[in-house]
């Protein structure tokens, strides 16, 4: 839900000045809110489909392309239903699935007396960054399993992330862990790390005090592991590539039932479609329904459950079907107001 504060902007701007501020083309919504990581993501898939021979950028490129109005049956409550490319680079797709992970994790550590979180890094160096990744990955695993650290840690969500150092320019890979564990002094999580690793006791651990802004971190990292326009773009293929195939994220014991990796889209059947967002931007001005459809969205009200604009060769059902969408059920993502 919208807070106060973007609502009274988004009435003040219908007011002002109609829909005039939306474009037809829905995929021009969302990719101004991540305009240079879009653009840089967009690069980077063009290049290695050059050498991979995939059509990723054109998959990119499709996200959001089809859109449609969609109302609950019961509250009358608008949203936009849009296809997503699922593309793990794609910033419109991180940003929906960073949306979902806050909630799970959220919920779990909401059942949590105490969480804290825990930060395994290595030195910097000099190595290619996948034979960082990969070892960071493979010590992780041996640290979990040392059995002082099996005793503290009922469980945990990891996430990884990866960044240039901006003093010395090399890889800082490292691996974020939100846990249900004990009190155990950083000391011994630092000698526990310098055990595994052999040459780095880097270690963070911290309580957490504001759980939502803990998951709000998790979600983010979880679904994007870097900040691509960061980075030149020699330095984004390498990371793509470094971390490809590989898990960003992950969940291990008592957190083993948190649904950070599920998606959206079961309730299809509590919704039905009113009409495709192209259309009802189009005909705005010169019918009321689209009218009605489209402010009755920006100010978050309840349409009644007779109005809906189709175009003429698509009024048999209201049903929602993929092949609207040109993606499966699944792939769809249910977006509110922008
Ligand atoms: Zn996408």
């Amino acid at each position: 839900m919208p807070s106060e504060t973007e609502v009274s902007t988004q009435v003040h701007t219908l007011e002002t000045s109609g829909h005039k501020t939306l474009p037809s083309d829905y995929r021009i919504i969302k990719r101004r809110q991540c305009s240079e990581e879009f653009e840089r993501s967009y690069l980077v898939y063009d290049y290695l489909d050059l050498t991979e021979g995939t059509r990723r950028a054109e998959q990119l490129n499709d996200c959001r392309k089809f859109a449609w109005f969609i109302r609950h049956k019961t509250t009358g409550k608008l949203k936009v239903a849009s296809n997503g490319c699922r593309l793990r680079w794609c910033p419109i797709c991180s940003k929906a699935r960073s949306y979902h992970i806050t909630e799970a994790v959220l919920k779990w550590i909401e059942g949590l007396k105490v969480s804290r979180f825990l930060t395994l890094t290595y030195a910097h160096s000099d190595a290619p960054l996948h034979h960082q990744i990969e070892s960071l990955y493979k010590h992780f695993r041996q640290f979990r399993k040392r059995p002082l650290i099996k005793r503290n840690i009922q469980g945990g969500i990891w996430f990884f992330q990866v960044k240039k150092s901006t003093t010395d320019g090399k890889w800082h890979p490292h691996i974020h862990i939100l846990t249900d564990s004990k009190y155990l002094d950083k000391s011994i999580y630092s000698q526990e790390w310098f055990a595994t690793t052999k040459n780095s006791s880097i270690i963070d651990i911290r309580l957490v005090r504001n759980k939502k802004k803990s998951a709000d971190y998790v979600a983010r990292y979880a679904a994007r592991p870097a900040t691509l326009s960061e980075m030149s773009l020699t330095e984004n293929i390498e990371v793509v590539t470094a971390l490809h195939g590989k898990r960003l994220f992950g969940k291990w014991g008592s957190a083993k039932d948190c649904q950070i990796g599920g998606h959206v889209f079961a309730e299809a059947a509590d919704w039905q479609k009113v009409g495709s967002y192209k259309h009802c931007i189009e005909h705005y001005f010169t019918d009321n329904r689209a009218k009605k459809i489209i402010d009755t969205w920006q100010n978050d009200g309840e349409l009644p459950e007779n109005v809906y604009f189709f175009e003429l060769d698509d009024n048999k059902s209201r049903e929602l079907n993929p092949d609207m969408f040109g993606c499966s059920l699944d792939d769809i993502e249910l977006e509110g107001v922008p």
